[in-house]
């Protein structure tokens, strides 16, 4: 799909979706978090759920945890404007607690819409619940982090949510590390060498499967 046709459907799913009302969370949102950055973005990054300042402002990654986003791409010489970020949910859990599972499974086929629309070649997933919802996995973060993961037309790269670096500041460290691989990955092409980087393969469905899946349920 050429740039402005993905523009123009980003819009108009954006328009469809705004007013979810599906779960509890719309209830006490401020404002629907639908995520920002460039419809034809080769990289999207996923996080999980808006927290408060996302909430007001409507917009993701624009706390603290978006600051340190912002620095480490911009360590790897990319802005915000020319990659996609999200979450999987689009409204804030109360307090910042952890999604729960029927909420991600209400929410997910919306995710799963824009990766569709923006088609982005190389997905990082930051945190827990991005990483297990896109690699169909019940594994932790810190055994799949920094590894590379091929899904259908996609490449999965798992890494810690800056969130958890500003709690644990050693994982900072790691955090930088992991953004050089990615800016290795970017540059390749999503090409890198599977001898090089340590290619998994995973058993899961395509990201694609996985939205027929939804499709089928309902969810959009
Ligand atoms: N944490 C997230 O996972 N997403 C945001 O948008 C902000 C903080």
């Amino acid at each position: 799909m050429e740039a402005n046709d993905k523009r123009e459907k980003l819009k108009e799913f954006y328009l469809k979706i705004r007013d979810c009302d599906r779960c509890e969370l719309s209830k006490v949102r401020t404002k629907f978090v639908f995520g920002s950055g460039s419809a034809d973005a080769k990289v999207m990054f996923v996080g999980e759920a808006p927290g408060k300042n996302e909430d007001l402002q409507g917009l993701p990654f624009v706390g603290q945890a978006g600051k340190l986003l912002d620095e480490l791409l911009g360590s790897i010489g990319y802005d915000r404007s020319e990659i996609f970020i999200a979450n999987v949910l689009k409204c804030r859990p109360p307090g910042n607690r952890d999604p729960r599972i029927e909420e991600i499974d209400i929410c997910k086929g919306y995710l799963m819409e824009q990766i569709k629309i923006i088609d982005p070649k190389i997905i990082c997933t930051m945190g827990r619940f991005s990483t297990q919802l896109l690699l169909d996995t019940d594994k932790g973060i810190s055994s799949l982090r920094g590894k590379i993961f091929r899904v259908g037309n996609h490449i999965i790269m798992p890494i810690n949510h800056p969130a958890a670096a500003l709690y644990t500041p050693s994982k900072t460290g790691v955090l930088k590390e992991d953004f050089q691989k990615i800016k290795r990955l970017i540059d390749s092409g999503g090409e890198i060498s599977d001898s090089e980087e340590g290619v998994s393969y995973l058993e899961s469905d395509t990201l694609e499967g996985k939205q027929e899946e939804d499709e089928q349920l309902g969810l959009f």
